[in-house]
This record gives C-alpha cells, sequence and structure tokens, in this order.
C-alpha cells in the first residue's frame, strides 16, 4: 500500500514548502524507500512553460519535455530521480481533461462539478503516478497557501483521498511562519493557529507542524503550537532558516521528523540510513567547509530574481562541493554592458562567466558583449542556449566579419542569419509546449573537449528552444576556429561548441543545469568551475 504525505502552506508563500517536501523525502529514501514527489500548482495554466521567469521563478524542463515548475528541480535533486510530466498537477491540466471527457460525452446526463468531477480527477492523477512504479511513499505538494480560492478543490480532494486511505496511510504535514516580535523576541503562534483553523475549516487535521522561523524555536513556543493546533509536541518541528537549503534534511531529521513520519504511516523502520545519506553528508561536508574561493559572473536580464536562475544557481552549488571551493555568483544585468567599454570594467574581478538562456531581445547587445570580453581576454567561459547561440552571432559578426549577423527571433529580415528558426517550428503559432522540448540525444566527436567532458560520444540532455544554428555557416565557422563537437543524432542540431586557444569557451544548445545533482555534478558546469581555478591559480 502506498502511503501518502500532503504538504500544505500557510500563513504566507515563500516559506520554503518545496525544499520541506523535498526534503522529507530525501530522507525517506535514505531510509530505503521508494519515493516520489508530486506538485500541485492551483494555477490555470496547463504548465509553467507559458509564465515570465519574473513572476515565477525558472521554468524548469523534464526529460519527457514538460515545463515545470521549478519546485519539481528541487525534487529531482534531492531525490536524485527524474520525474515526469505526471508528477505537476495544475488546475489547467485538470480542468481540461475534465472538460475535454465531458465534451465527449462521459458525463453525459450529469451536472460536471468541482466536486465530484474535479476533485476524482486530481486524485486519478495522484493514484496514477502511484501505481505507475508501486512507490512506498508519494509526497504531494500544495501549492499556494491555505485559504487561497484556487488551491481549495485541490485540498478537498486530499481531505476525500484521506478518507479513502485512512490515518495509517496519509498523513497532512502542514508549514507555517512563526514570526518574531523584534521588540520582545517574542515568537509568535497566532499565525500559525489561524493556519490551522483555515485548514480544520475544510476538514484537514494537521498530523505535524512544520514552524519556518528564523531561528530555533523555542520549547514554550513548540508547547503552545501543540495545545492550540491539537498536535503532540513531538509533531511540532522547528524549521529555522539554514545555511544552505541541502542542510535542511539534517535539521528537520534532528527535530525528530523521520521517526513522527514513520510512526505515524507505521513504516518498518529500516536499519538506520543508508549510503545515501553518507554521501549526502559528504558532500555537505565538502560544500560546507570550502578550502578556496572564486567569483562567476552570471549576465543575464532576469537578475532581481534569484529563482529565474534556480538551476544554474544549484548546478555551480554542486560543483562548489565537488572542487571544495565557494563560488560566488554575481547576478549582473546584461543591459549594463551595452557599452563594451563596461565589460571590461564589470568582468575585471570575476574568474568566469555564465551566459544563461532566455527570450527576446531585451539584453542581447549587453551579453554578446559580455561574451566578446570573455572570448578576447581568455575569460573562462559557459554559453547556454540563448547564451549559446548568441556566441555564435558575436563569433559570426567579430571573427567571421558578418557584421549584421544575427537570429531571426531578433530580426527576422537579417541578411545573415546564423541562427535561424528550426524547421519543425514553422507555422506553428500557439506559444504552449510548442519548443523543441526535453532529452535529446547529444552525439559528441571524438578527440574534442566536449568529448573529455563528457568522456562519451552519446548523451541526453535537456532542450528548450525554438531556433537553431543555421547549417549554411557551419563550414565557415569550423574552419575558422570554432569547432560544433555535439550535433544531433541525424548532425542537423548543432548542439555543443568550443573555441580552440581559449582556456573554456563552450556553449551549449541544450540545458546542463537541469540534470545536475548534488552527488553528480553537471559535467558542463564542472570542468567550467575546474578551468577558472585552474586560470584562477595561474594553471
Ligand atoms: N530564445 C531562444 C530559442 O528559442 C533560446 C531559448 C532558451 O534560451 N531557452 O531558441
Amino acid at each position: 500500500m502506498t502511503k501518502f504525505i500532503i504538504i500544505t502552506g500557510g500563513v504566507l508563500s515563500g516559506l520554503g514548502k518545496g525544499i520541506v517536501t523535498s526534503s522529507l523525502g530525501m530522507l525517506l529514501k535514505s531510509h530505503g524507500f521508494k519515493v516520489t514527489a508530486i506538485k500541485m500548482d492551483p494555477y490555470l495554466n496547463c504548465d509553467a512553460g507559458t509564465m515570465n521567469p519574473f513572476e515565477h521563478g525558472e521554468v524548469y524542463v523534464l526529460d519527457d519535455g514538460t515545463e515545470a515548475d521549478l519546485d519539481l528541480g528541487n525534487y529531482e535533486r534531492f531525490l536524485d530521480t527524474e520525474l515526469s510530466g505526471d508528477d505537476n498537477i495544475t488546475t489547467g491540466k485538470v480542468y481540461r481533461s475534465v472538460i475535454e471527457k465531458e465534451r465527449a460525452g462521459e458525463y453525459l446526463g450529469k451536472t460536471v462539478q468541482i466536486i465530484p468531477h474535479i476533485t476524482d480527477e486530481i486524485n486519478r492523477r495522484i493514484w496514477n503516478v502511484a501505481d505507475e512504479d508501486d512507490f512506498d511513499i508519494v509526497l504531494i505538494e500544495m501549492g499556494g497557501t491555505v485559504g487561497d480560492i484556487e488551491s481549495s478543490p485541490f485540498l478537498e480532494a486530499s481531505r476525500q483521498l484521506h478518507m479513502e486511505v485512512g490515518d495509517e496511510n496519509l498523513i497532512f504535514v502542514h508549514t507555517t511562519l512563526v514570526p518574531v516580535m523584534n521588540v520582545v523576541g517574542e515568537q509568535k503562534t497566532k499565525p500559525t493557529q489561524h493556519s490551522v483553523k483555515a485548514l480544520r475549516s475544510i476538514g484537514i487535521s494537521p498530523d505535524i507542524i512544520v514552524g519556518r522561523s528564523d531561528v530555533e524555536m523555542e520549547p514554550s513556543t513548540k508547547r503552545k503550537i501543540s495545545l492550540f493546533c491539537d498536535v503532540p509536541q513531538e509533531a511540532v518541528i522547528s524549521s529555522p532558516n539554514a545555511d544552505n537549503i541541502y542542510r535542511v534534511p539534517l535539521i528537520l531529521h534532528n527535530e525528530g521528523l523521520t521517526d513522527y513520519v514513520m510512526k505515524k504511516l507505521e513504516l518498518k523502520k529500516k536499519n538506520g540510513f543508508d549510503e545515501y545519506m553518507d554521501r549526502w553528508q559528504h558532500f555537505l561536508a565538502d560544500f560546507e567547509n570550502p578550502t578556496s574561493e572564486l567569483t562567476v559572473a552570471l549576465v543575464g536580464k532576469y537578475c532581481d530574481l534569484e529563482d529565474a536562475y534556480a538551476s544554474h544557481v544549484e548546478a555551480l552549488n554542486h560543483c562548489a562541493s565537488a572542487t571544495k571551493t565557494r563560488i560566488n555568483i554575481r547576478f549582473m544585468e546584461s543591459e549594463d554592458f551595452e557599452e563594451i567599454s563596461a565589460a571590461s570594467e564589470l568582468l575585471n574581478d570575476v574568474d568566469g562567466v555564465l551566459i544563461p538562456g532566455g527570450f527576446g531581445t531585451r539584453g542581447i547587445k549587453g551579453k554578446m558583449n559580455a561574451i566578446n570580453h570573455a572570448r578576447t581576454h581568455g575569460i573562462p567561459i559557459l554559453t547556454i542556449c540563448l547564451g549559446f547561440q548568441i556566441s555564435v552571432i558575436e563569433f559570426a559578426r567579430n571573427v567571421l566579419g558578418y557584421e549584421s549577423a544575427n537570429s531571426s527571433e531578433f530580426d527576422p529580415k537579417t541578411e545573415h542569419p546564423v541562427i535561424d528558426l528550426l524547421p519543425m517550428q514553422r507555422g506553428i503559432d500557439k506559444m504552449g509546449g510548442t519548443m523543441r522540448l526535453g532529452a535529446e540525444k547529444v552525439i559528441i566527436n571524438e578527440g574534442t573537449k566536449a568529448h573529455g567532458i563528457y568522456g562519451l560520444t552519446e548523451i541526453q540532455e535537456r532542450h528548450r528552444h525554438r531556433y537553431e544554428v543555421n547549417l549554411d555557416y557551419i563550414d565557415e565557422f569550423e574552419t575558422n576556429g570554432m569547432i560544433f563537437s555535439g550535433k544531433s543524432s541525424n548532425s542537423k542540431r548543432m548542439e555543443i561548441l568550443e573555441i580552440k586557444d581559449h582556456p573554456f569557451f563552450m556553449g551549449c544548445q541544450f540545458h546542463p543545469e537541469f540534470k545536475s545533482r548534488p552527488l553528480d555534478p553537471a559535467p558542463l558546469f564542472l570542468d567550467f568551475v575546474k578551468a577558472m581555478i585552474k586560470e584562477r591559480d595561474g594553471k
């Protein structure tokens, strides 16, 4: 029998529910259970693909091409697993399938309603995930905050699921905020009490309360929450701010979360933690005890919101541990690089440059200047997706001499479209889920730098793009020193580029950051970091 753990959030958003969910999953996985995680997103979008990163953070891409909420990235990283689109249930997906069934006549004669039709569809999707791989435990994170109109069908569905499977098979973990009033330093429990009341009013009683706060919860605070919210004191878990997200599982475990969850779900305790936890602790020890440091400039256009580049940050964190180096990431607005003279000043004290993906014309010139500076000054640089495409344009303009070279994304009438629309994209006018998405095979040429990095001639990496390198120019690039060392299996899509005679100039059309794991950093990122270390240390 699969056990379910439903994680809800109260008081306000941004409490780190996703990290609590991922951490609990990690703890149960390292107790030997087969665990997976689902994110419920109460928005009406079918997926996160059409959302601006400014509004919702990074769009995370799964192997199957689903454009998902960034929490799926945390689940994949903490559980070291690969999820699918079925693991991100949105209101849009649920309503779409109910409406399609209604049109197909499947509910003939019935009035189609939120209860039971929408709630049944939500639970059908949950069971579908639970059954597809015989999971011991399915974690379900409820997006939004209890009390939101949007999330009520999801909460109602989980209330019904609880009725169906019983107390020993489903528990609710409620994450709330325990603020500290600075004047008196008192830890306040009222917001928690109110949000538990809101949860109760819809028929859900939390089994566990995780209190997020700046500092550790006092025993008296726990007692009060226990008393007013009707949960045993051992089920009140303190989750103070952690130095880094990878420490959170250990904090929660030391608070007794794992033991309490197992007791409530009547799970047989396996003999302590397994090797996964050992490796995790090593990762953490190296991450928290760096022996040197370096600074990398991330030149992007969504820099006001760090979450817009969440997987880049984590991929660098994974490499930080693997190399015992503190990696400072300097988020830099590409528009600040519009004057080429600015680039040398802005990049004066960084060890490397990372140019991430993106869409649209804003900030392109600045990214191009940053790339030009790194290329001509031997600064290690990794360019990804849009970054990769701009490095091709920069090379065409400044090395091949095609001054007007461009991507047809930015100038549809350009004389030299060195980046052009993918043939399969012609005629597509719908925006949602229509890019070249997900894991695709990349064939790497032997003897290239990319081959040395991956140690393989065939890899799978995740994609999300509409444009690509124009095949008409390949020979010219290659004779002038830009090598395309990775290509799609039919050789028609350029996937990896490298420049000879440069300490590290690599670009990729795919997104290596999505496959980086704490215990298995993305090879391109790791080699980039090693190159920065080598340059910093004067080789
Ligand atoms: N805008 C570019 C394209 O669609 C790059 C996309 C990206 O960086 N994810 O091809």
